[in-house]
């Protein structure tokens, strides 16, 4: 697999154009990203840092030393007529990946990890595509844009373990916070390189190269009808030929493209215009010191903290959820499927809403921490918490709340009592269930006892007055 990953600078990778995306066409751009005479690259730090945290999070060896190279070939998109890129000394070598298979952790190893620049965007006019279309419009708002590439090793055996890799990548680009992920809008692409052989043979067979594949769907798809095809031409007695071939996601199918170019036609050479880029120990010291933690790790801390796997995933899916989460807990110690229901549970509902956001919450994580520590404490009961939440988002402390809209907790045994009589004169069946020896019973008065009070009564008081007043009557 070769994954493209657009990386979230603000500007570009060899000059201070805005990377912003959706701006009308050609208004972020300059002389040096349109190629005009005399024009001179100049690297962004911010893309280089990028590139060696995912070279870290891969476990790859982070070069000291690593070459851009000029990669030329003719495209209207790329008014150099080159790509700067990284050929023979890439920024990142030599990494591996762990994926979860059902037959349990297979190890995927990676090649290297380059930085590269994307190209600009051409609009065929005229028809829905290229076929047809009467003209082509050039936005080089694109052009420039820093890009990572990471290659695999021909480790993958299966179209699922293609998925699951891509999956993976997505989800340690997004937790580095390094690139958006979005398959749909382009900042993630990838291209699979497949070929089948005879059972037992060591050697790969001849690979086609698919690309246009914008969703985890569609790569797991991809690979299964390209696998499927190689396998009917070579038992019909063909040969596959080396191809680039593009995947069509209505179809399902993969169909020709081009004669897959070899790495010799684009005669790279190294960028004359650029030095060579050094890293060195302090900075790479800096990066790995500040590297966030990333999904497998946070995974074994929510394991070890006993949530159910369920809520894991659920967390894992949003990172910006997992941040609130985690400083929902950080440094207290608080039931954390407790914090996870009101995160995943009402937050997220409001969250999707409009009425909340979990990048800038208005509810903060003190307070909330605050409100799950007080229904814990018996303070007072979930139903309460939760009426109070409107006003939670006012940014209103719990405490606030409390002191303001003079929400009583009623404790005390003399107040409660009369509840709680009532409720057993009011449902005898369950009262003889309780005599008769079913004690879970108390329960049911307990809620009894919540309702009458709208929930104001203290549930830790309720909850020994119940069994109290039960076993005298
Ligand atoms: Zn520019």
């Amino acid at each position: 697999m070769e994954v493209h990953a657009q990386l979230k600078t603000k500007t570009k990778l060899f000059c201070g154009c805005s990377t912003q995306f959706g701006a009308a066409p050609n208004t972020n751009i300059c002389p040096v990203c349109t190629g005009q005479p005399g024009a001179l690259p100049v690297l962004n730090q911010v893309a280089v840092e990028f590139a060696i945290r995912m070279g870290l999070a891969l476990n790859c060896t982070i070069n000291v030393q690593s070459i851009f190279a000029r990669k030329n070939y003719f495209y209207p998109d790329l008014p150099k007529g080159y790509q700067i890129s990284q050929f023979d000394k890439p920024l990142c070598e030599n990494g591996r990946i762990d994926i979860a298979l059902a037959s349990g952790t297979k190890r995927i190893g990676v090649t290297r990890i380059h930085l590269e620049e994307d190209a600009g965007k051409l609009l065929h006019q005229g028809a829905a595509s290229i076929k047809g279309a009467t003209h082509s419009l050039v936005d080089l708002n694109r052009a420039c844009t820093p890009l990572i590439e990471i290659v695999s090793q021909p480790d993958i055996r299966s179209a699922e373990e293609a998925r699951l890799y891509v999956e993976k990548i997505r989800s340690i680009l997004v937790f580095l916070g390094i690139c958006d992920g979005n398959m749909e809008e382009g900042s993630l692409r990838c291209d699979a390189n497949i070929s089948i052989r005879p059972l037992g043979s060591s050697q790969f067979g001849t690979r086609t190269e698919v690309k246009n594949m914008n969703s985890f769907r569609a790569v797991e798809q991809a690979a299964i009808s390209e696998i499927a095809r190689q396998k009917e031409v070579l038992l019909s007695g063909g040969a596959i030929v080396l191809e680039t071939r593009n995947y069509d996601d209505e179809s399902g199918q993969t169909t020709s493209m081009r004669s897959k170019e070899e790495a010799h036609d684009y005669r790279y050479f190294p960028e004359p215009d650029l030095l060579p880029l050094g890293v060195d120990a302090p900075w790479l010291a800096q990066i790995k010191s500040s590297q966030p933690k990333l999904p497998d790790q946070i995974r074994h801390e929510l394991q070890v903290a006993q949530l159910p796997e369920s809520d894991i995933v659920q967390l894992l899916n949003d990172p910006q959820r997992l941040h609130y989460f985690e400083a929902v807990c950080a440094g207290r110690t608080l039931p954390v499927k407790k914090v996870a229901n009101w995160v995943l549970g009402d937050l997220s509902a409001l969250a999707n809403e409009g009425k909340f956001s979990f990048t800038q919450p208005s509810v903060s994580p003190a307070h909330m921490a605050d409100l799950v520590a007080l229904v814990e404490a018996g303070t007072f009961s979930g139903k309460l918490a939760k009426e109070i939440l409107p006003d939670l988002l006012q940014g209103k402390s719990p405490h606030e709340v409390i002191a303001l809209k003079g929400v009583k907790q009623i404790g005390n045994d003399a107040d409660l009592i009369p509840f709680i009589e009532q409720a057993i004169q009011s449902n005898p069946g369950p009262l003889e269930q309780y005599k008769n020896g079913k004690t879970s019973v108390a329960g049911f008065f307990v809620g009894q006892v919540m309702k009458a009070t709208q929930g104001q009564a203290k549930p830790d008081v309720v909850n020994r007055l119940v069994r109290e007043v039960l076993d005298r009557s």
